[in-house]
């Protein structure tokens, strides 16, 4: 299938159970600034076009941000950071992201996310994080004959790409690259090398203490536009 055939059928997954149940519990009781919102509450697929040289791998949706909207980091203070960053990089039109008819546009990158529901906690589980590999899988193989670099937001989506890479006859280094900020690994693949970057996750833990400043995340995607050629 071509990726908008796998984003219909990803949306209609029902594989995790508890996955399955919080995403819409999340939805029926909602935050209150949100009430009168229909919440997506559904399997949340990637975000950008089919040909992108760039993927950005997050961790999962969140409950009022991705959930909500139904775009992943959209609707919450993580997306408005991630998205200012990827604006300043010139790979996003605008420096937030808001609703999924809000006008935003992705050049030459797509948002990729290891686990398509929201977890309780922002945790998923080790079984449900390999449950939801072959989305991810299928995902990163169709942009595969484009893609030439990722930068993954956090420690959860490093290990998680690990294994779809092997799996798709990507050639990792022994030892396995380590996840930091500002990690940078070039793997051979089939479709030829594909540069790895580490960049802290934009969450409020991060970004409100200062652990990763807007500086910090755009100087990561600057780099990872240049390896991509986006
Ligand atoms: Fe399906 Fe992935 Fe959601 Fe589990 S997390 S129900 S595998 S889409």
């Amino acid at each position: 299938p071509d990726l908008e055939v796998l984003d219909a059928r990803l949306t209609g997954c029902r594989a995790c159970p508890r996955l399955v149940a919080w995403r819409e519990e999340v939805g029926r009781v909602r935050r209150a600034a949100y009430r009168d919102e229909t919440y997506w509450a559904r399997p949340v697929p990637g975000f950008g076009p089919a040909d992108a040289s760039l993927a950005v791998i997050g961790l999962a949706p969140a409950a009022h941000g991705g959930n909500r909207t139904g775009r992943l980091f959209t609707g919450d203070p993580t997306s408005d950071f991630l998205f200012a960053a990827l604006h300043a990089a010139h790979l996003a039109a605008l420096p937030y992201s808001h609703s999924r008819d809000d006008g935003q546009r992705l050049y030459g990158t797509r948002l990729v996310s290891p686990v398509h529901c929201v977890p309780p906690d922002n945790r998923p589980t080790p079984a449900e994080r390999d449950t939801c590999r072959p989305w991810m899988a299928r995902e990163l193989d169709l942009l595969g004959p484009t893609l030439r670099a990722a930068v993954v937001l956090g420690g959860f989506g490093w290990q998680a790409l690990m294994p779809v890479l092997t799996a798709a006859g990507y050639v990792l280094p022994r030892p396995r690259p380590a996840f930091g900020h500002g990690a940078h690994a070039r793997i051979e693949g089939p479709d030829g090398p594909l540069d790895l970057l580490g960049c802290y996750h934009p969450s409020p833990r991060n970004t409100s203490t200062g652990r990763l400043t807007l500086q910090m995340a755009t100087d990561v995607f600057r780099r990872a536009a240049r390896l991509a050629g986006s």
